[in-house]
C-alpha cells in the first residue's frame, strides 16, 4: 500500500470503508460500503475532507425533503398559495366571492347571498376549478388594480363559468348602469336597496 494511509474499518458519514481499491489518476480509491446498503468507490481524499459521505442517498433525502418542504408551505388543504402574491390575489377573489354569497356577517352579503346569488357548485369547495376556469376565461395575475375583476354578466344570475367573466371597472360599471337602466324602464323589482349598486363587492379586491 506504500504511502497511502489505511482508511479500512474507518466510517465517514454513512460511509464505512472496507478495501483498498487502488491508486486511480493519482489518488488513492477505496470501496465503502453506505449505510443505506449501497456500495461506491471514492477517493481518501472525499473521504476525509467530508465532500463525500454517503453514497449519494443522503444528498437525493435532502432534496425529496425540501421539495416537501417547499411544497407543503406553498399551499394549503384548499390549494391556496401561500407564497405567490399573484396566485394569492386569485384565491382571496374566490374566498371574498364565496363570503359575499354566504357569510352573513360580510357587508355586502344583502345584496348577494341575500337576494339568492349564489356560487355554482363546481367552484363552491374547489378553488383549483375556480382558478382553471379563471386562466381559461383570459385572467391576467399582472394586471393592476381594477384591470380584471370578476364580473357576473347578468347581475341576477349567480357565480359560474356561464355568467361570469373578467372585466376592468368601467366595463363593469356599464354592465351596472345598463343592468339598472333595464330595470328602471321595465320597472321590474328593485333587486337591490336604492343606493346600493347590485354589483358592489364583485371587483377582484
Ligand atoms: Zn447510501
Amino acid at each position: 500500500m506504500g504511502k497511502v494511509k489505511d482508511l479500512t474499518g474507518q466510517s465517514f458519514g454513512r460511509l464505512t470503508v472496507v478495501a483498498f481499491v487502488g491508486i486511480r489518476n493519482h489518488k488513492a480509491v477505496w470501496h465503502c460500503t453506505c449505510s443505506c446498503g449501497n456500495e461506491v468507490d471514492t477517493t481518501a481524499k472525499s473521504l476525509v475532507s467530508g465532500s463525500t459521505k454517503s453514497c449519494g442517498c443522503a444528498r437525493s433525502e435532502m432534496a425529496k425533503q425540501r421539495a416537501a418542504e417547499m411544497g407543503k408551505r406553498n399551499t394549503t388543504h384548499h390549494g391556496c398559495p401561500r407564497n405567490d402574491p399573484k396566485a394569492r390575489r386569485l384565491y382571496q377573489v374566490w374566498s371574498n366571492m364565496k363570503a359575499r354569497c354566504l357569510d352573513q356577517n360580510h357587508h355586502a352579503y344583502k345584496i348577494y347571498g341575500g337576494r339568492g346569488i349564489t356560487v355554482c357548485a363546481e367552484w363552491l369547495h374547489d378553488f383549483s376549478a375556480f382558478r382553471d376556469w379563471a386562466i381559461s376565461a383570459g385572467y391576467d395575475p399582472a394586471a393592476p388594480y381594477g384591470e380584471c375583476t370578476l364580473d357576473r354578466i347578468d347581475c341576477d344570475k349567480g357565480y359560474g363559468p356561464d355568467n361570469c367573466r373578467w372585466v376592468n371597472m368601467k366595463v363593469q360599471a356599464e354592465n351596472r348602469r345598463s343592468g339598472r337602466a333595464a330595470s328602471g324602464q321595465y320597472t321590474k323589482a328593485k333587486k337591490a336597496a336604492p343606493g346600493v349598486t347590485s354589483t358592489e363587492g364583485s371587483r377582484a379586491e
